[in-house]
């Protein structure tokens, strides 16, 4: 249940604001205006864009109810997102990170913040003993990526939830792979759950965009003015692509995790396929934690191949996915991690966090499952 009494799939069509107030359209319009006339002299709601606007109030709000949090923000990326919320980290400050997470974050956690004196420690998380022992006086906050891209190990979010609440830290959950409907961070005791809406929010392919979700009006204080302050908010055009997209997550996430399901039994048993790693496996490593803190398994699959030979052909013969760094569309979408969606992060380090150059994602679109099997199996087959 979201806090307007309806469930979530309910939530996601009619989101908070689902008519205009000025006019009661269907759709709250593209509110293209750059400033707001202040009648009298005095501001009324909405003053200057980049400080807030209906199109971007529509959709804050709606990350807001169906996270469970008190304030939503959007951003222009999903990176713009996660360097707003790690802005309440100060020089001298230091966080304790997933060894295994998307390498646009590693980049901006390895290399920007530590020039700007913040430190940061890569540990595995799936143990709660290794973040404990990464505590040191300066900590400040926790950041998690859970199932981590692309290997899929899954920390217990409220142990970590709890430990930070316990030592004073600020807890940080990148939560893109599961969205809201699968996975509320805030109500496991994270305090900032955070989304590249240019996955399934948005859902189409055609979008970039971030949110972020605070479960105390304090935090929601200072992201705010961090977001005005940046100007680093979500167009009004793109807003209204967001909101859209987020009225249909349910069928298209609920359809694609049903086909990335099938395709998963289906690779595990290929010869061409060494491991699958989809948490709706028996064999899943992390299954029990991983379904006790979400309501599904997600639409996301990574395999490794057998031989490193394959990768080339692979990415040669499919023809119905997008080859490409990115997921969450109504489309497949293959990437071939090491050079696409990990290639920010140096070889030696892609060895030390057991990301084999041979592994493949791939984010399970709207297509038909049998199409997308032999298309994959014609792709595998050796020459
Ligand atoms: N977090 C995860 C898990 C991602 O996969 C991505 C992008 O692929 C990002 C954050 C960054 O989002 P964006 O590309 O919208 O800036």
């Amino acid at each position: 249940m979201t806090e307007n009494g309806y469930r979530i799939g309910t939530t996601l069509v009619h989101q908070g604001i689902d008519r205009d107030p000025a006019t009661g359209a269907c759709v709250v319009p593209v509110y293209n205006a750059s400033t707001y006339h202040h009648t009298g002299g005095k501001p009324g709601e909405f003053d200057y864009c980049r400080s807030g606007n209906p199109s971007r109030k529509q959709v804050e709000d709606a990350i807001a109810l169906l996270e469970g949090g008190v304030r939503g923000f959007a951003y222009s990326s999903g990176m713009a997102a996660i360097a707003g919320a790690l802005s309440l980290l100060k020089s001298g400050d230091h966080l304790i990170a997933p060894d295994d997470l998307y390498g646009g974050t590693h980049r901006y956690l390895s290399q920007i913040l530590p020039e700007q004196g913040v430190s940061v420690s890569f540990v595995d998380q799936c143990s709660i003993q290794a973040v404990k022992d990464a505590i040191r006086p300066e900590t400040r906050g926790i950041y998690l990526e859970t199932p981590s891209n692309p290997l899929f190990k899954v920390c217990d979010i409220r142990a970590l939830a709890a430990l930070a609440q316990q030592k004073g830290f600020i807890s940080f959950l990148d939560n893109t792979f599961m969205t809201p409907l699968l996975q509320r961070p805030l109500d496991l005791g994270i305090d900032i759950s955070i989304h590249s809406a240019t996955k399934f929010l948005g859902g189409h392919s055609d979008l970039m965009a971030g949110l972020t979700a605070t479960r105390c009006e304090e935090l929601g204080k200072k992201l705010y003015r961090y977001q005005n302050a940046f100007g680093c908010g979500l167009s009004p055009f793109d807003c209204f692509l967001l909101s859209r997209g987020i009225k249909t997550l349910k069928v298209r996430l609920e359809a694609s995790q049903a086909t990335a399901g099938e395709l998963a039994r289906r690779l595990e048993n290929h010869p061409a396929v060494k491991r699958t790693i989809y948490p709706g496996l028996e064999g899943y490593p992390y299954k029990e934690q991983h379904f006790a803190q979400a309501a599904g398994a997600g639409a996301l699959i990574s395999f490794e191949l057998a031989d490193r030979e394959l990768i080339r052909p692979l990415l040669q013969r499919m023809k119905l996915p997008i080859i490409a760094p990115s997921l969450g569309g109504v489309e497949t979408i293959l990437t071939h991690c090491w050079s696409m969606s990990h290639a920010a992060i140096p070889a030696e380090i892609k060895n030390r966090m057991g990301l084999p150059e041979t592994l493949m994602r791939i984010s399970v679109g709207l297509e038909d499952v049998e199409d997308l099997w032999e298309d994959l199996e014609q792709a595998l087959a050796r020459a």
